[in-house]
């Protein structure tokens, strides 16, 4: 097998060349040497926007098996030189917004994770894809359902992969309990409530700017009730109402929301409640309720441990960095084809955004709006 394998690596022939079809006996085995080969492989990095999540997530790379951090873009040279120095980072790979678009003559690059301020994902994705790179982007992948859209068909047509940084779809107790759900344990879901919130500071900030955040609360924190009662209860909302409450009209100004309750309907006849604000803190809670059992978790998308217990006792998976299990798994994602438990792909990204839109629609009207 590993004589195989070095004789792949060293003539460098792919599975297509040595017509390694599922249709040849030969295929089984020569797969499994692919992917080993696969595996030695690191997915190298580049991160745009070096905040305090793109941080974070450096942080949480340094104990990556698959993805390596190799670049970065930023608009702000001394945190450019202090990433070189704490990350290793050479001056070849270091760009600023205006001459990232060169990062397409840099081979020592095979991706870029956006994590810039929400309303500038859609050109900064659109950018990194134009030069050929994957994207990786924060959520909320854009500001909205159109601009998501255009994401996605320029991703698809530059041929590169688009996915959202949905790091609780890879946490190992979310994952216990999706498969649960899946195993029929909770027996027919029909309720999930969603909570998700905390007291937001500074007024200047981002987050309070409707260009740079599209929203408020619900573009920040009420998407992980959306994306949660969705893996939760495993299917697609078909109707959505929701309902504003604005106690500080000067710090959320318009278009930024502060408080915001929402409720779906799914075609199996579940029911979501959820809630996103700005103004509470530590509201951070899933409850999953079927016929036969339950799932709750408090806090529940939080950086973790995440807590949380089934009708049939507490979840004890344990808690690894959440950062450094996504940037694995999307490292097997794009450079082995893996599919995730579920997807984190643009297609997701782009499904919450319509829901965000029908939030906003439902609030404004004071109806009841159809997401099909
Ligand atoms: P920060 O404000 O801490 O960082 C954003 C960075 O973006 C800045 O430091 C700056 O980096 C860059 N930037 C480029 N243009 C602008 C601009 N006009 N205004 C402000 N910053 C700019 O934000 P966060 O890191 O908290 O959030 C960034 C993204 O990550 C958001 O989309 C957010 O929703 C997401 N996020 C996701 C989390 C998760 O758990 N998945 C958690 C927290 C955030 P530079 O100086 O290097 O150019």
């Amino acid at each position: 097998m590993k004589n195989r394998r070095i004789f792949l690596q060293k003539a460098g022939l792919s599975a297509l060349a040595l017509n390694l079809t599922p249709l040849n006996p030969l295929w089984a085995l020569n797969e499994e040497n692919i992917m080993n080969v696969a595996e030695d492989k690191p997915l190298r990095v580049a991160i745009m926007g070096l905040g305090s999540y793109g941080t974070r997530v450096a942080n949480a790379m340094k104990d990556c098996k698959r993805a390596k951090l190799v670049g970065v873009i930023s608009g702000t040279p001394s945190k450019i030189e202090a990433w070189q120095k704490e990350y290793g980072i050479p001056a070849k790979n270091c760009y600023n917004y205006e001459t990232y678009h060169q990062i397409k003559d840099n081979p020592d690059i095979d991706a870029v994770y956006v994590i810039t301020p929400n309303g500038l994902h859609k050109e900064h994705a659109i950018g990194v894809a134009n030069a050929g790179k994957h994207v990786i982007c924060e959520k909320p992948m854009a500001v909205n359902a159109k601009e998501g859209k255009e994401m996605v068909d320029a991703c698809h047509a530059a041929r590169v992969k688009l996915l959202v940084g949905y790091r609780m779809h890879f946490e190992a107790k979310t994952q216990e309990v999706i498969k649960m759900r899946m195993n029929g344990d909770f027996g027919k879901v029909l309720f999930f409530q969603g909570l998700s919130g905390f007291v937001i500071g500074d007024p200047t900030q981002w987050r309070l700017n409707y260009e740079l955040s599209g929203g408020g609360a619900m573009m920040d924190i009420g998407i992980y009730s959306i994306n949660g009662a969705r893996y939760m209860i495993g299917e697609e909302p078909i109707w959505v109402t929701a309902q504003e409450t604005k106690n500080d009209p000067v710090k959320f100004k318009e278009g930024v929301d502060e408080t915001i309750q929402f409720q779906f309907g799914f075609p199996g006849g579940a029911v979501a409640s959820c809630l996103s604000t700005y103004s509470m803190n530590n509201l951070d809670k899933f409850f999953l309720n079927g016929t036969k059992g339950f799932a709750e978790m408090q806090p529940s998308t939080g950086y973790g441990p995440i807590e949380g217990r089934t009708n049939k006792g507490p979840l004890t998976n344990p808690h690894v960095t959440h950062q450094t299990t996504q940037m694995d798994e999307m490292a097997a994602i794009i450079l082995d084809g893996k599919k995730p438990l579920v997807p984190v792909d643009g297609e997701e990204g782009l499904r919450d955004l319509v829901i965000i839109d029908a939030i906003y629609k439902a609030v404004k009207t004071g109806e009841k709006v159809g997401l099909v």
